[in-house]
């Protein structure tokens, strides 16, 4: 299919950044891309693109490809590229086992590279070292969901949002973070003025600036203000007590610990008056349908998993769950971190929603892949992985589309350890990256434009990423490039020529597992007799898919609607949350609480979009935002340069004052690497503390000082 023939020929493929999936229609011309448009039939975005979106063409930067694999500097054929990287895998695996390698992977890839990761990893090298950088956008997300349904089921449609009275915002800035769905919620509130936002939030965002309430809560307090909802509720008569007995586990418990919460002891713990959760309160109770919608600020922290557990409570408690309009939901931040899930990229997964710690699971997924090994263990997650490459317990590393050295938090630490670990392989598509500086070898994969195969979005809507140009230079697909390591290594299993051959393997797979456990939502066997045409011409279509898909945008069966979930009672538990404040604490010496977070026209650490000048007109430099009282306080100005120091690290960033941060707290954004500002890497200041349960970094609360930058 590369690239197409006709002039002014349509590819329509997938936005590559956040997890909304916006549909793209791609005018090609001979060899380029000439204009993009937002696709006016996708059930994400119905044309809508934000200025992310609309500038991906400016992107598509060929001067800072990769173009040829590199050893140590030295650019070589893909023959020596491959063997070199099966033969030191082969040769370390011999010395020191399967646990002393490891895979770290990407939202950004495509399921059917991750599916392929994950199948080589887990079941010919036998280890379940592989985790993603998802970890630190949602992984708290989806251990409360296996924990209270039993298994990691977003249970909520975008289509939602047009039948709500109510959508509470709690931890995201939709309107800079998720533009489109944002922009789906306005329009919901057009079409429904009856329906309310309200956002919770520590900083007066742009999206908190268009809700009717704005709830300034403390940082960290987010479970308090959930528990002292269900409290309210109860106290209030107004649970829904048929559902709880039908379908639900543990509400007892859940609400002896939430009775502790009554209005004084949430409003002096969260910071916000009496009479502001009184009206919240009081709104969710009056709404007859709600819906708790939620990303990095409730699971980038060392209790995300109490925090969506705190927020399914309440849904759970009012059977304002499984309905049209109503549920939690937390929304992904990357294009495929739900495609991810789905195939087992988690060190804590197997494919198709199987668990790496259940028999009989880890017997079919071998018995499926005819595989020699299965780990019987969860593998190292991200922080554990950056851990043990420093103790020397991980010696070789792999890392696909992604830049770790920016986003894992404790940077210097992340540094040492890829100085440190023996054999380090990165494949990208960029030719400069932080990470890729420590690559022995560099491995070049296409980009968004020339890559194949599928992704999956917030609301479970798989759609087709098509290539709509040929791979530039030697670039080869990640999918490509693991299956001949693979073969290389010596591994059956891995003789695919085509992405399709991949997808309808994992899609069968999803319906095998579910042969003797009809309880599991996961499915999509109905997408596993596709064929190749069909494939091509595959329009989004949202899973469980069961049976054979029909022509156009499907539509599937809202989940959990029977009230039957997949737990072993066929019951959604609740969980009793005693809310914790973070672990990175202000201290004397460390006064202010440093939040972080993504700016509106940057993705991630600008690999790309540091490429498009449209998207650095409006905010060129990083900043740090700063309370007025504070900017008093400590002699700063406007523009001034800043020296941040934290328990772990230091940086210089010029500051910006605004009331739009509380007094005491302050704001970065995440986005800035080495290769545009050498020294305002925000990921520097935060400890590598996770929570307990979900391994997720706390990457929203840590004890900052700042003082004026003295360069004499
Ligand atoms: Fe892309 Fe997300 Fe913007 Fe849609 S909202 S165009 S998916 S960045």
């Amino acid at each position: 299919h590369y690239p197409p023939k006709a002039t002014n020929a349509l590819v329509q493929s997938t936005c590559a950044y956040c997890g909304v999936g916006c549909g793209v229609d791609i005018t090609i011309n001979g060899e380029q891309a000439t204009s993009l448009t937002g696709s006016p039939e996708h059930p994400a975005n119905f044309g809508r693109l934000c200025v992310k979106g609309t500038h991906l063409l400016d992107t598509v930067d060929i001067t800072n490809r990769l173009l040829v694999p590199e050893i140590a500097g030295e650019q070589v054929s893909w023959d020596t590229a491959i063997s070199k990287v099966a033969g030191e895998f082969n040769k370390i695996i011999k010395q020191h086992g399967p646990d002393s390698v490891a895979f770290y992977v990407s939202g950004q890839l495509l399921t059917e590279d991750y599916y392929v990761a994950n199948k080589l990893m887990k079941g010919y090298i036998g280890s379940a070292n592989i985790d993603t950088n998802s970890r630190l956008c949602m992984s708290s997300a989806v251990s409360a969901y296996k924990r209270a349904f039993g298994e990691d089921v977003v249970p909520c449609d975008y289509q939602d949002l047009e039948h709500t009275d109510l959508i509470v915002l709690i931890g995201s800035n939709a309107a800079w973070t998720h533009p489109v769905l944002f922009q789906r919620m306005q329009r919901a509130k057009q079409i429904n003025p009856a329906c309310q936002l309200v956002v919770v939030d520590p900083r007066r965002t742009a999206t908190a600036e268009s809700a009717e309430q704005h709830l300034a809560i403390n940082p960290g307090t987010d479970a308090a203000l959930y528990n002292g909802l269900l409290n309210f509720l109860a106290e209030h008569e107004a649970l829904d007590k048929a559902y709880i007995n039908d379908n639900t586990q543990g509400f007892d418990e859940a609400l002896a610990e939430a009775s502790h919460w009554d209005m004084a002891k949430v409003s002096q713990f969260c910071g916000v008056s009496q009479a502001q959760l009184q009206d919240f309160y009081q709104l969710f109770l009056r709404s007859k349908k709600a819906i708790s919608m939620y990303s990095m600020g409730i699971n980038q922290s060392t209790s995300g998993v109490d925090k969506c557990h705190a927020i399914i409570n309440v849904h759970l408690a009012t059977g304002k769950i499984a309905s049209l309009g109503s549920g939690p939901f937390s929304i992904t931040g990357q294009p495929n971190a739900m495609g991810g899930r789905e195939v087992g990229g988690l060190a804590n997964q197997l494919a198709a929603h199987m668990d790496i710690e259940n028999p009989a699971h880890r017997d079919l997924v071998q018995t499926f892949w005819q595989s020699p090994h299965i780990p019987t263990e969860q593998g190292a997650k991200a922080v554990d992985m950056i851990e043990q490459m420093q103790s020397g317990k991980i010696k070789a590393v792999w890392v696909m589309a992604t830049n770790p050295l920016v986003s894992l938090p404790d940077h210097n630490q992340v540094a040492k350890a890829f100085e440190q670990c023996e054999f380090v392989v990165v494949s990208d598509c960029v030719a400069d990256n932080d990470t890729l500086a420590y690559a022995d070898v560099k491995l070049p994969a296409t980009p968004w434009l020339e890559k194949n195969g599928t992704v999956t979005n917030s609301e479970r809507r798989i759609s087709r990423q098509r290539g709509a140009l040929a791979p530039a230079g030697q670039a080869k697909h990640d999918w490509q490039i693991m299956s001949l390591v693979a073969q290389k290594m010596g591994f059956s299993g891995f003789d695919y020529q085509h992405p399709y051959q991949v997808f309808t393997e994992f899609a069968a797979l999803s319906g095998y597992q579910n042969a003797g456990d009809s309880k599991r939502v996961f499915d999509m066997s109905g997408l596993a007799r596709l064929t190749l045409a069909e494939y091509e011409q595959l329009q989004p279509v949202q899973w469980p898919i069961k049976g054979p898909i029909k022509a156009g945008v499907q539509k599937s069966a809202r989940v959990f609607a029977d009230g039957q979930f997949a737990t072993v009672s066929g019951k959604a538990k609740f969980f009793a949350v005693t809310p914790q404040l973070p672990q990175q604490k202000v201290s004397k010496a460390y006064s202010l609480v440093l939040n972080s977070g993504r700016y509106r026209d940057q993705w991630h650490t600008m690999t790309r979009t540091g490429a498009a000048s449209a998207l650095t007109q409006h905010l060129a430099k990083p900043y740090i935002a700063v309370n007025p009282q504070d900017a008093i306080k400590l002699g700063l100005t406007e523009h001034q340069i800043a020296h941040v120091q934290s328990q772990t690290g230091e940086l210089f960033v010029p500051v910006q004052v605004t009331d739009t941060v509380n007094f005491g707290e302050c704001f970065m954004p995440i986005h800035w690497n080495g290769q545009f500002s050498s020294n305002a890497t925000v990921s520097t200041l935060y400890n590598a503390v996770v929570d307990p349960i979900s391994g997720q970094p706390e990457l929203k609360h840590t004890g900052i000082a700042i003082e004026k930058a003295n360069f004499a």
